[in-house]
């Protein structure tokens, strides 16, 4: 660490607080992350990691560690609409070919971020409340009655993040009209389930989609169906294990036969927000889901989370004291715009999944061309692009 080094205040020790503590650890910046929780998260079920994340998690030096932990997921992953018949393959690999694609359980990429990570860089407990700052430093206040000075407060403290009001007024909740079901049953319990695919049925107002996680040895699924009554935004709340299966109970046979095996399931109403018109204010800027909760039908919330931890750290590595704001507006300008285009397009896919098509010959040529905007998604080099626009300023 440099003796001049800026000092960065992450608040949230989830996905995009801990990546973004490897990615500044790692360009020698003097970084501490304060999570509210008393133990870093054990909770959570599948998250995918696909390649453009992938590529900066190996650049941080946890990679192989993801991977270690992951299953992989690859050729053979496929659409199906909800009798089976199969609609197209699903997009594995970037451009070049190469497969970054894992499926993971959060509890285990949490694992591998902090690992890495040395011990007094992290402090649990510690709930932030309130943000000040002036022209020359900020302070974050936490509920146990600590205080933290910094250069740079980087808010990643989720969904119902409590620092965006200090940059915008928060954006309501936009119901989708959807919950989703999800949970994780042994690969044990279903031998005859195909190894090392992603897998994706789509029917009426629902759809569910299938990964393996730890190895392969959890299978990970998420049924999508519409809500009947309102359901909370949060990821630990329980949901009727014999509701879900009447939901897909009609479908193509492995969906029934694998929720026959299902004897615990979390459920989480599906909220979206509009794009933020600002993440940042002065000295202090948003992260991950605190500044572009998205739905979950392109798999993004986590790796638009990491992506946005690499491109910060490639701003705030030359950065002083006097210049932390400059460095946090680039880093906004360049990551606002595509997160923008990953949340509409995640929108845009949940309708496709859903079926809310006339006809659904139009749907399944959309799901087919799909492919290239998963390209662009993929092949995307979250490091090179800030490093670009430094270079050109
Ligand atoms: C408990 C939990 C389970 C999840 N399970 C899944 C899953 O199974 N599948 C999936 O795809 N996605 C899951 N997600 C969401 C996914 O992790 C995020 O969409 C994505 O990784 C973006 O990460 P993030 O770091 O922005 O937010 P998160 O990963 O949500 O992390 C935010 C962190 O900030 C902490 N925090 C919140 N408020 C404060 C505060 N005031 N002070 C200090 N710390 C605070 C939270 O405790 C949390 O650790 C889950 C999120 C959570 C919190």
């Amino acid at each position: 660490m440099s003796a001049d080094s800026i000092r960065v205040v992450l608040v949230g020790g989830g996905i995009g607080g801990l990546a973004a503590a490897n990615a500044l650890l790692h360009r020698g910046i003097d970084v501490h992350v304060y999570e509210q929780a008393p133990a870093l998260g054990e909770v959570g079920a599948g998250v995918m990691i696909t390649p453009n994340s992938l590529r900066l998690l190996d650049r941080f030096g946890v990679g192989d560690a993801v991977a270690a932990v992951g299953a992989s997921v690859g050729e053979g992953s496929l659409y199906y609409r909800e009798d089976g018949s199969t609609v197209a393959p699903m997009l594995t690999v970037d451009s070049s070919g190469w497969n970054g694609m894992f499926g993971v359980h959060r509890a285990d990429l949490i694992g591998a971020l902090a690992d890495v990570l040395p011990a007094d860089r992290v402090h649990t407990g510690h709930q932030a409340v309130s943000f000040s700052q002036d022209e020359r430093e900020a302070v974050v206040s936490f509920a146990n009655g600590t205080e933290v000075r910094a250069d740079a407060v980087i808010a990643a403290d989720g969904i119902h993040s409590v620092l965006q009001k200090y940059v915008i007024e928060p954006s309501a909740p936009i119901d989708s009209g959807s919950v989703a079901y999800r949970g994780l049953v042994p690969a044990e319990r279903v031998p005859w389930w195909p190894k090392g695919v992603s897998q994706l049925w789509m029917g009426e107002q629902r759809h569910f989609l299938v990964y393996p996680v730890r190895r392969g040895t959890l299978i990970n699924y998420v049924g999508f169906v519409p809500s009947r009554e309102k359901a909370v935004e949060s990821w630990t709340a329980e949901g009727d294990v014999e509701t879900l299966r009447r939901e897909f109970a009609t479908w193509d046979s492995p969906v029934p036969r694998l929720l026959a095996e299902v004897e615990k399931t979390n459920w989480w109403g599906l909220y979206d927000r509009d794009p933020l018109s600002t993440w940042t204010r002065g000295r202090l800027t948003l992260l991950g889901d605190a500044a572009h909760s998205m739905l979950p039908h392109l798999g993004q919330g986590a790796n638009q989370s990491i992506e946005d931890a690499a491109a910060l750290s490639v701003f705030l590595a030359d950065a002083t004291a006097e210049t932390v704001p400059e460095a946090l507006s680039h880093y906004e300008a360049l990551r606002r715009s595509r997160t923008t285009e990953v949340q509409l397009g995640a929108r845009a896919n949940g309708r496709r999944y859903d079926s809310h098509f006339q006809d659904l010959a139009e749907r399944d040529a959309e799901i087919a061309d799909s492919a290239r905007f998963r390209s662009w998604l993929y092949d995307y080099d979250a490091e090179a692009a800030a490093e670009e626009v430094l270079a050109v300023r």
